[in-house]
C-alpha cells in the first residue's frame, strides 16, 4: 500500500509538492478552496467580458461551441529570473502538447525600463549586448546614468558600487550572521543620499525582486538575489529575465494540473481546510468543507502549503505544544503586503518594452508587461469583443502611498485605482512629446477580485521578508513527524516569497517525508544560488576574518592575491611549493607580510609549510585561474567588481586538478 499524503493549499507550493510525491509512489489528495488552481500565481478569466452573442447558443437542440473566451486577467504578472533553478526544473518535466514541456513557454526579454515623470526612461538590457547598437544604447544610457540627468553624484555610484563589492566578497555566515539584520535601506547609506539614488538603488531593485520593500527588506535577502542577478547578466547572450507565453494557467498551470491528476493526485478545487487536529504529538487529521459538508480526512503525511496568514488561523495550541517553533508563524504573518495586478485591454498593442517596466517615479509602486508581444500564439481577437490587440499588465506595490490624487490605493474605489493607475503609467510613458499610452485606446480594464475597495480588504496578502526574520521561519520540516510545510514563507535558500522558493520548500518538505517513511526514491534535486568561483578568494578571506570576530575587510586579499600572481608567474617550481603548502586562506596575511616586508621567499615557504592547517583547494584554484585568464597580477582587476566580471568571469578557464590530497595539489593546464 503506499503511503499518503494530504496537501493543504494547491498553490505552486502544494502542486510542487503533490509532483513530487506521486512520482514517487505516494498517494496525493490536494484540498485547494479556490475554483481555480495555481494560488496566487493563477491567472483567471474576467467575468462577463465576452458579449451574448458569442458566449455559444442553442442551434438545432445542441450547445455550439462559444466563438470567444473571456478577457485573460490575473492576480499578477509572473517573472521568472534567470537564477530560478527549482520551479523550472518542475516545469520541464511538466508536458505540454505532447512531447513539449511548459518550461518551453517561457520566453526571454532584452530588456528592463526604468520610467520616469516626464523624462526619457532608462533602459537595461536583460543580456549581455551582443550587437552594436545594443551596445551604443546601454552605453549612452550609463553615459548619463553618470551625468547630472539622473541626480547620482559619481561618489554616490562609487559608494553603491562598494556595498554590492562587500555583498560579492563576504560569505555565506557574514551574510546570514550580520546582514540578515541589516536593513537594505541602512546598508546602501539611502537615508543620507539623493531622491533620485533612493529611487534607482534602494526602491527600484527591491521592487523588481517581488513586493520586498527597500527600507525593510533584510540587506542578506536582497543582496543575496541582486547577486544572482547580476551575475546572470555577465553570461552573454542569456537573459536574466523571463516571461511565459500565454496566460499563466493556460501555457502552465492547467498543463500541470492535468498531468497531476494523470498520475493519479486526487486534486480537490472547491474545498476548504478549517482546522489541524492533533493526536498526542502527531497530526491526527484534517477538518475540511467541500459543498457545505464537513468532514475529517486522514492520511500517513501532511503537507501544509497554506499561506502565511491562513496557516497563523489554523495553527493551534496543541499544533505549538507539539513544535513550539511554529509559535513564530503568529508574528510572521503580520509581515504582509497588499500587491495586486491591475490589467488594461487595449484595442492597439502598445509593446512598450520587450521585458518589464519600473515605474521610479509613481507613488503606488508600478511595476508592467506588456504581454501581446510575448504571446505570439495567442489570438487575442479571440477574446472579449474581439477587438483587444494589446494587454498592459500592471502590478501595484504600494497601497499605501498616497497617489497623485492624493489618496493611498487602499481608499479608493475601483474605478479610481484604474484612473490613478492610468496616469501614473502615462507620466511616464508619455514624455518628450511622445503618446504612448492614450485613454481612447482603452476597451476594459480588470482590477484582481481579491481587492475589496468597499470592506477594505485583501483576500490573499503576500509574505514580505523583513529584516531579522530569517530566524522566526520555520523549516519545511517541523518537529512534528508527520507535518511538513511548503510554501514561500519557509527557510529556503532562496529566501524571497516567490514561486521558486514555494517550489523548494517543497522539494524539502517531500525530501523530509521520504526520509521519514524509509523510502527507497531518490530525494529531489536542490539548488544552492550561485556563488562566482572567480570571487571565492575574497570570500575565503572573508570567511577566515569571520571565524576571528573581524569585520568584513578585502585589503588583504587583493594584496595577497596579487602576490600569489606574483610568485606564480615567477616561477612553477615554487607554485608546486606553494600549492601543496598554501592550506587555508588565512595565509594570505603571510603572503601579504612577504609583500611588505621583502622576506625572502624560502622563508616564506619555510612558515607555510610549518602550519599545514586546513586545506583550501578553492584559493588557489581561483588564484590560477584569474592568473591565467589575465596574464597579470590581478590587483588591478580587484579594483572594480564590474571590470573583472566582464573582462575575464565569462571565459574563465577552469583549471584542471589532477590530485586532490592534502600535500598534493597541482595545477595541470588547461
Ligand atoms: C501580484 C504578485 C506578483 C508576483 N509575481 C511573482 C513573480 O513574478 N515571480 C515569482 O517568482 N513570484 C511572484 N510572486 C510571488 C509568488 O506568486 C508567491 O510567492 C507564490 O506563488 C506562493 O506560492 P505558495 O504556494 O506558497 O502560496 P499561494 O500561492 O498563496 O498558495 C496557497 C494556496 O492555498 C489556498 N488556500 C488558502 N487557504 C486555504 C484553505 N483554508 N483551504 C484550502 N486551500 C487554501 C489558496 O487558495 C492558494 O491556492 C508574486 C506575488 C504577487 C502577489
Amino acid at each position: 500500500m503506499p503511503k499518503t499524503v494530504i496537501v493543504l493549499g494547491g498553490g505552486i507550493g502544494g502542486m510542487s509538492a503533490a509532483h513530487e510525491l506521486v512520482e514517487r509512489g505516494f498517494s496525493v489528495r490536494v484540498l485547494e478552496r479556490r475554483d481555480v488552481p495555481g494560488g496566487k500565481a493563477r491567472s483567471v478569466v474576467v467575468p462577463s467580458t465576452v458579449p451574448v452573442q458569442n458566449v455559444g447558443a442553442v442551434y438545432l437542440g445542441r450547445l455550439t461551441a462559444p466563438t470567444r473566451r473571456d478577457l485573460p486577467g490575473e492576480h499578477g504578472f509572473r517573472f521568472f529570473p534567470r537564477f530560478y533553478k527549482h520551479i523550472i526544473d518542475t516545469m520541464a518535466r511538466t508536458p505540454y502538447r505532447g512531447s513539449r514541456s511548459v518550461a518551453e513557454n517561457l520566453v526571454d526579454t532584452t530588456g528592463t525600463i526604468f520610467a520616469r515623470f516626464g523624462r526619457r526612461a532608462l533602459k537595461l538590457p536583460t543580456t549581455t549586448p551582443s550587437t552594436v547598437p545594443e551596445l551604443f544604447t546601454l552605453v549612452t544610457d550609463l553615459e548619463s546614468l553618470y551625468g547630472t540627468e539622473l541626480g547620482i553624484s559619481p561618489e554616490d555610484f562609487a559608494f553603491f558600487g562598494e556595498r554590492i563589492w562587500q555583498i560579492l566578497t563576504s560569505c555565506s555566515e557574514r551574510r546570514l550572521d550580520e546582514y540578515e539584520k541589516i536593513g537594505w535601506w541602512d546598508f546602501i547609506g539611502a537615508a543620507d543620499r539623493s531622491e533620485a539614488y533612493q529611487k534607482f538603488f534602494g526602491i527600484g531593485p527591491t521592487r523588481s525582486l517581488v513586493a520586498a520593500q527597500a527600507r525593510v527588506a533584510s540587506t542578506k535577502t536582497i543582496g543575496d538575489l541582486g547577486v544572482q542577478l547580476l551575475f546572470n547578466l555577465s553570461e552573454p547572450a542569456i537573459s536574466t529575465d523571463r516571461v511565459l507565453n500565454g496566460p499563466t494557467n493556460d501555457v502552465w498551470i492547467d498543463p500541470w494540473l492535468a498531468y497531476l491528476r494523470e498520475r493519479g493526485v486526487d486534486y480537490q478545487l472547491n474545498t476548504r481546510v478549517h482546522s489541524i487536529e492533533m493526536d498526542g504529538g502527531v497530526v491526527g487529521g484534517v477538518t475540511v468543507e467541500h459543498d457545505g459538508v464537513i468532514t475529517e480526512l486522514h492520511a500517513d503525511y501532511y503537507v501544509s502549503a497554506l499561506p502565511i496568514d491562513v496557516m497563523a488561523t489554523i495553527v493551534t495550541d496543541q499544533v505549538v505544544r507539539a513544535d513550539p517553533r511554529l509559535a513564530d508563524i503568529f508574528q510572521l504573518s503580520k509581515n504582509t503586503a497588499w500587491m495586486n495586478g491591475i490589467q488594461f485591454y487595449l484595442d492597439v498593442d502598445v509593446p512598450i518594452g520587450r521585458g518589464h517596466q519600473l515605474y521610479v517615479d509613481s507613488p503606488w509602486a508600478l511595476t508592467s508587461v506588456s504581454q501581446a508581444q510575448f504571446w505570439s500564439d495567442v489570438d487575442l481577437s479571440r477574446f472579449g469583443d474581439g477587438n483587444i490587440r494589446g494587454v498592459i499588465s500592471v502590478v501595484i506595490s504600494d497601497w499605501d502611498a498616497p497617489g497623485l490624487n492624493g489618496k493611498p490605493a487602499r481608499e479608493c474605489t475601483r474605478a479610481e485605482i484604474r484612473d490613478e493607475v492610468w496616469d501614473q503609467l502615462a507620466r511616464s510613458l508619455n514624455v518628450q512629446g511622445a503618446r504612448v499610452l492614450d485613454y481612447q485606446d482603452l476597451v476594459h480594464w480588470y482590477l484582481d477580485l481579491d481587492v475589496d475597495p468597499l470592506l477594505k480588504s485583501n483576500a490573499e496578502p503576500m509574505f514580505v521578508n523583513l529584516v531579522d526574520t530569517w530566524r522566526l521561519r520555520p523549516q519545511p520540516v517541523t518537529a512534528i513527524p508527520n507535518l511538513f510545510l511548503a510554501a514561500d514563507y519557509v527557510q529556503t535558500v532562496t529566501d524571497l516569497a516567490t514561486m521558486e522558493a514555494a517550489n523548494e520548500a517543497a522539494r524539502r518538505a517531500v525530501n523530509g517525508i521520504l526520509e521519514h517513511s524509509g523510502s527507497d526514491a531518490s530525494p529531489c534535486r536542490l539548488w544552492n544560488l550561485h556563488e562566482p568561483e572567480l570571487l571565492e578568494p575574497w570570500r575565503a578571506n572573508d570567511r577566515a576574518r569571520y571565524l576571528r570576530g573581524l569585520p568584513w575587510d578585502d585589503t588583504g586579499v587583493r594584496l595577497g592575491l596579487s602576490a600569489l600572481a606574483a610568485l606564480y608567474s615567477g616561477s612553477r617550481a615554487l607554485e608546486d611549493s606553494i600549492v601543496n603548502a598554501v592550506s587555508s586562506a588565512t595565509h594570505v596575511e603571510d603572503l601579504l607580510t612577504y609583500l611588505r616586508t621583502g622576506e625572502s621567499r624560502s622563508d616564506l615557504l619555510q612558515r607555510l609549510t610549518s602550519e599545514p592547517g586546513a586545506p583550501s583547494f578553492d584559493l588557489l584554484r581561483a588564484f590560477a585561474a584569474l592568473t591565467r585568464a589575465t596574464g597579470s597580477p590581478v590587483s588591478s582587476l580587484a579594483t572594480s567588481t564590474l571590470e573583472a566580471l566582464s573582462s575575464t568571469g565569462r571565459d574563465l578557464p577552469k583549471p584542471q586538478v589532477s590530485r586532490i590530497a592534502p600535500g598534493s595539489v597541482r595545477f595541470v593546464e588547461p
